[in-house]
């Protein structure tokens, strides 16, 4: 058998993205796990969860006031023997006398027998009574037990992808932990050797990895676990043993850079080696990408240029990672052009675009190296393969970054 890599001829977007997908879909698994409540952000509830206790949990006050029977206040100006003070946090038992007044603070309990709660502001404090300027109806500022949720209500439904008004009202009937559902682990894999991590100074000839960080982002942006994030120089040898750590930790590994028609293709020769596919897709940018399953596990090759990389990540993974995670599809929308554009026949264009009022404009030239300038974009215009040219006006599809 040669040695040399498998190549294809070039697919479309779309096949390639089938491809992707069902390589991925054996991750849809559901297993569930336990995380405690305020590491829920963000997950997906993978049971209905009910309510434990009433909420309010007691009957409490509305109100900084004074807790009466309406029937005392029914004629007003009226003063009334001060019978005590409840305090948030007190058990506030002792019965309301009749015809007596207790001072409430807003959630302090309702001491059996009071009906409703006058404001402090409609009452003038005296010495052992106070007087009440304004009468009030039974049940006025006083929180009855169970009217928010009743013990054994559903609070939040199964599915629900947890926010932090979700966390407010698991947290408020004291849940500690919550069934979640596991996300799928991923691995990244950058190499080359010319990348430096952060905080080095660059010699000749080096540049700052920022696919390993990018990539990392974007898979938890969208609702995976990410396991590790690892480097390898051009070696072969390297590759494969961190290649082996990847896929030993994952459900899922994703390198980049090595997949083009240079020299020194580490992951395109050693993933072709165990079986790989790589060829190119009629797309730009991210036309080399990269299937294999190495260990078991399966393994996206994105091309190294690091607009190339994130496009890559957005066209061909980002649809199916979501649908795994149980999120959203991307948003998109059909909006006007305001710059005009060229775009190469026979491939789809994704360029960098910025929404405005009026539309989008370009955030960017075509290259697949202006990262910087891909900062400044919002959107991915998508240009039809057989499209060479758009005047500004025409109606584009923008998929949400
Ligand atoms: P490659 O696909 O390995 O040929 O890389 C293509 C271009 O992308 C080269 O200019 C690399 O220096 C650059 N590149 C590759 N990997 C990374 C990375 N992890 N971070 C930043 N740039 C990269
Ligand atoms: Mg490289």
């Amino acid at each position: 058998m040669s040695s040399r890599p498998a190549v294809t001829s070039a697919r479309t977007v779309e096949e390639h993205r089938e491809r992707v997908e069902r390589l991925l879909r054996p991750l849809a698994v559901r297993d569930i796990e336990k995380v405690e409540t305020p590491e829920s952000l963000g997950r997906r509830l993978a049971e209905d969860v009910r309510a434990p206790v009433d909420l309010p949990v007691f009957r409490n006050s509305g109100m900084d006031g004074y807790a009466v029977r309406a029937d005392s206040v029914a004629v007003t100006p009226v003063t009334l023997p001060l019978a005590g003070v409840v305090a948030a946090g007190q058990p506030g038992q002792t019965p309301l006398p009749p015809g007596a007044a207790m001072k409430v603070m807003t959630g302090a309990p309702v001491p059996p027998g009071a009906d409703c709660v006058v404001p402090v502001e409609d009452t003038r404090a005296g010495d052992g009574s106070v007087t009440i300027e304004r009468g009030r109806t039974a049940g006025d500022f006083v929180r009855e037990p169970g009217t928010d949720v009743r013990t054994g209500e559903l609070l939040v439904r199964a599915g629900t992808q947890v926010a932090p008004r979700h966390i407010a009202a698991l947290a408020a009937v004291g849940l500690a932990t919550l069934p979640v559902f596991r996300r799928v682990h991923a691995a990244v894999l950058t190499t080359g050797d010319e990348l430096m991590p952060a905080g080095v100074a660059l010699r000749p000839g080096q540049i700052y990895n920022s696919n390993g960080i990018a990539l990392a982002a974007a898979l938890t942006a969208n609702g995976v676990e990410v396991v590790s994030v690892e480097h390898s120089t051009d070696d072969p040898a390297q590759f494969r043993e961190r290649l082996t750590a990847a896929t030993g930790s994952a459900d899922v590994v994703f390198t980049s850079g090595g997949v083009s028609k240079g020299d020194f293709e580490v992951v395109k020769d050693v993933l072709a080696g165990l079986g790989g596919e790589f060829g190119s897709v009629a797309v730009q940018p991210g036309g080399p990408q990269g299937l294999s399953v190495a260990d078991g596990v399966p393994i996206l090759s994105f091309p190294g240029n690091p607009v190339s990389t994130m496009v890559s990540f957005e066209i061909f993974a980002r649809p199916i990672l979501r649908a795994l995670a149980g999120l959203p599809p991307v948003p998109d929308d059909d909006v006007p052009l305001l710059d005009p554009v060229r775009s190469p026949s026979g491939r789809r264009q994704f360029l960098r675009g910025r929404r405005e009022a009026e539309g989008v404009a370009l955030a960017s030239g075509p290259g697949s190296h202006l990262i910087a300038a891909m900062a400044q974009a919002d959107v991915l215009i998508d240009i039809p393969a057989e499209i060479t040219e758009l005047a500004a006006g025409s109606i584009v599809k923008v998929w949400e970054l």
